[in-house]
């Protein structure tokens, strides 16, 4: 036995994590299930590194150092369970079994209960940044125990991507708690890629701007507060052309977007942790609405749109203004919808008793991942100045940052209102900034509305306790 690591799954992911650990000096058993993949993993990579393939999973634990780190990377769900299956009767106790494929996280608080109860740590780590980032370094969110931490952590923070030399990995919390934050780390993505496509329907219908004009935009936007990989892509994507007919490429891309679940899985644990992620949630429906094909054709055919001119002038400095306009109203909106899902991931980690630190996670999402951000590093600084920041909004550097753009932003919302393009995200996250910083909401008469058809009772703002008015006889008040 001489393999420190071993990757179990060698599809394109698991494929690039061997590559990656064995690239970093580790000794990396390999093994998959059907054996031409891990043949040709030693094949066409095995002079970058030491691998030892298995045919077997018998030989692939047996060639593995104690105490035996494994790391399982398949498809998630019932091949996860299969994969585990057939490693429990092989390993012992203090075994350390990590799955880093994208399971759902009420699965991997299932699997560490069963493992840990035979004395193995289970470790559900998130790991982002695709075929590319398992290669060169993703970020990755390990939980589980702390224990487990002290020895499979210096391998991943390894491998892991690296920003002003900090690793973007770290340990997350028990349990669920790593695949919980990947979960969330998605649902931010579906968000942001929402907020961006927004923004580039708003260019293009308010500008008449072509796709390439457009990526320049963004190419421009790049090198300021909104600098990521979404928006660096987006400009990239945005100029390219298709080959075989000369447009623009995104002219030709059908505009029905897929979804492989783990927006649908974040919006459905905002329900059930009543934390209101209106950006991710919008995001996902909005997927959901480009893919309602009949009710598109039903709503084309059938709506009228009753929209007003643009109020653009068509000078430079007028169209320059928009521009500027949109980018105010993005970088809001997309400072809403993360401020939005790190109160998920608060409410998530004191629920379960995680205790998630939120600037280690804004920390390990500056690099390798698919929404790596400059602007990360504000999250992670709002975090610092306070550990327990009830809304991220309100720490003062995004109140201030949101602030300066905010009559731009209620432009941009009104503007798409009045000329018929749909911004469910930009206008969903300037109608959660108006309800989060309102003095006094109408919930009021929803809970007068409440107590008059079911006795639901309400509370008043005047003194304590509970009560009830007999709506359907003399109206008096009773104390419930
Ligand atoms: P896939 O999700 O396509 O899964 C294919 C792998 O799973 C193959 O190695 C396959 O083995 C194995 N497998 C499937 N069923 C079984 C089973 N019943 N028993 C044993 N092995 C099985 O691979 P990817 O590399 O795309 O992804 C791996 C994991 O990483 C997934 O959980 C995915 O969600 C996650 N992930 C993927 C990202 C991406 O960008 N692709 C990004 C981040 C996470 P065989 O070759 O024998 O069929």
């Amino acid at each position: 036995a001489r393999a420190q690591i071993g990757v179990t799954g060698l599809a394109v992911m698991g494929r690039n994590l061997a590559r990656n650990f064995a690239r970093h000096g580790y000794t990396v058993a390999v093994h998959n299930r059907s054996y031409a993949k891990t043949q040709s993993l030693v094949e066409e990579a095995g002079h970058e590194g030491d691998f030892v393939p298995s045919e077997s999973m018998a030989d692939f634990v047996a060639s593995l150092e104690r105490p035996r780190k494994v790391v399982i990377m398949v498809k998630a769900g019932a091949a996860t369970d299969a994969v585990i299956d057939e490693l429990l009767p092989l390993l012992e106790e203090g075994d350390i079994v990590v799955d880093a494929g994208n399971a759902h996280f009420p699965d991997t608080i299932r699997r560490e209960e069963a493992l840990s109860a035979r004395g193995l740590h289970f470790v559900g780590t998130g790991v982002s940044g695709g075929e590319e980032g398992a290669l060169l370094g993703p970020s990755i969110m390990p939980g589980g125990t702390r224990e487990s931490y002290e020895s499979l952590g210096p391998i991943l923070e390894a491998i892991s991507a690296k920003v002003d030399g900090t690793p973007c990995c770290t340990y997350v919390g028990p349990n669920g708690a790593g695949h919980f934050v990947k979960m969330v780390h998605n649902g931010i993505e579906y968000a942001d890629m929402q907020l961006i496509a927004e923004a580039y329907d708003l260019l293009k219908q308010g500008l008449g701007a072509s796709a390439a004009e457009i990526g320049q935009i963004f190419a421009e936007w790049n090198s300021g507060d909104l600098e990521s990989f979404l928006i660096e892509i987006t400009a990239d994507v945005l100029q390219h052309v298709d080959a075989e007919t000369g447009s623009a490429f995104v002219d030709i891309v059908l505009d029905q977007a897929e979804q492989k679940g783990t927006g649908r899985w974040t919006v459905q644990n905002g329900l059930d942790l009543g934390v209101p992620i209106t950006g991710i949630a919008e995001a996902t429906f909005a997927r959901a609405l480009s893919g309602s094909v009949p009710q598109r054709e039903a709503g084309h055919a059938a709506l009228p749109a009753h929209t007003q001119e643009w109020e653009i002038g068509a000078d430079d400095d007028s169209r320059a203004r928009f521009v500027e306009d949109v980018r105010l109203a993005l970088y809001a909106s997309k400072v809403v919808a993360y401020s939005q899902g790190f109160d998920q991931i608060a409410a998530a980690s004191a629920e379960n008793g995680w205790d998630i630190d939120r600037g280690a996670m804004a920390r390990i999402w500056r690099g390798g991942c698919i929404i790596r951000a400059r602007f990360l590093n504000r999250i992670t600084e709002a975090y610092e100045r306070d550990a327990n920041l009830p809304l991220l909004l309100a720490d003062e550097y995004f109140t201030n940052a949101v602030g300066n753009g905010l009559a731009a932003w209620r432009r941009v919302v009104a503007a798409a209102a009045q000329n018929g393009v749909p911004t469910p995200a930009f206008s969903s996250s300037l109608a959660y900034y108006d309800g989060v910083r309102a003095e006094r909401l109408p919930a009021a008469l929803i809970q007068a509305q409440r107590d008059f058809f079911g006795a639901h009772t309400y509370r008043r703002t005047d003194r304590e306790g509970t009560f009830h008015t007999q709506w359907s006889a003399d109206r008096t008040e009773q104390e419930a």
